[in-house]
């Protein structure tokens, strides 16, 4: 089978050095494998990215020396196909539309620490959501979503965990020496959003489908999307999607040991490219 690389940027911002060590990666990776390298725009989230950093990113792909297939993915052109993979989630019913806001989960974490309490949090450290709305009534929910109530659709965890029985998740993790399956525990995340009333569809929603229907066979890309991956080896499962092996590669830190962010001037590849910087310095840079 003919191994099936992607990089997948989302257009809402410059890219940095981080950028190019995930795309050089897996060009590189494709190209020693006679495999292909496919490039995916994720710009599903139209608060977020812009086009004009899309040109941007084509343009730094090229600088870098990189070619992928032709043509490129978008994702804000493939709504409807996620849209009925969380219509097949609903039809599970393992998804359920969750009516508070954000504002409101803020109010009930700050009330219950403020009593001594604890509340979950997931590995970002945003708290989880509350799960009482997954027993509310269908018609309810159906009357308050008629009515425009603002909402989003949730995974339920529990539900869709027990779809699952005794089944143990787990990822074949590439990175290290030698292969390695790594336990996936998505309740960790709680009851994550799959469809926003602000950007259609979710990261984790859209990307499952997306590596599948492009035949992905292998993940390349950052340390800090390694905690994602029990949701996505989850949404595979309920969704009967092929499982990637997946690498979650080393992150860069700038000189005081922060992870690199979109703003840094001295790290952006077009700021690092006008002051004269070639493509081989960037590779010398990343380590590669
Ligand atoms: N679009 C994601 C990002 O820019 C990467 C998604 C992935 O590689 O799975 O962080």
């Amino acid at each position: 089978m003919t191994p099936v690389f992607r990089f997948a940027p989302s257009p809402n911002g410059e890219l940095h050095l981080g950028h190019a060590l995930s795309a050089i990666l897996n060009h590189d990776m494709a190209r020693e494998t006679n495999g292909r390298f496919l490039l995916r725009i994720e710009d599903i989230d139209p608060q977020r990215c812009r086009p004009e950093f899309e040109t941007l990113i084509f343009e730094d792909l090229r600088w870098l020396g990189l070619d992928w297939e032709e043509p490129v993915r978008r994702q804000s052109e493939h709504v409807d196909v996620y849209r009925d993979a969380l219509e097949r989630l609903r039809g599970m019913g393992v998804v359920y539309p969750a009516f508070l806001s954000r504002a409101e989960v803020k109010r009930r974490v700050a009330d219950r620490e403020a009593q001594g309490g604890d509340w979950p949090r997931d590995p970002d450290g945003t708290p989880l959501y509350p799960t009482e709305e997954r027993d509310l009534d269908p018609a309810v929910a159906a009357a308050r979503i008629e009515a425009g109530e603002r909402h989003l659709w949730r995974l339920d965890m529990e539900r869709a965990l027990a779809r699952l029985g005794s089944e143990k998740l787990a990822w074949l993790e590439t990175g290290a020496a030698a292969p390695e399956h790594i336990p996936a525990d998505p309740s960790l995340w709680g009851d994550v959003a799959l469809w926003r009333w602000d950007a259609p569809s979710s990261y984790h929603l859209s990307v499952v489908v997306d590596d599948a229907l492009q035949g992905v066979t292998h993940v390349v890309r950052g340390r800090d999307l390694y905690w994602s991956t029990p949701v996505h080896r989850l949404l595979q499962r309920l969704l009967d999607l092929p499982a990637p092996t997946y690498l979650h590669h080393r992150l860069l830190t700038d000189e005081s040991g922060q992870k690199l962010s979109k703003s840094l001037q001295s790290t952006g590849l077009r700021a690092l490219g006008q002051a004269g910087g070639t493509p081989s310095d960037i590779r010398r840079r990343i380590g590669l």
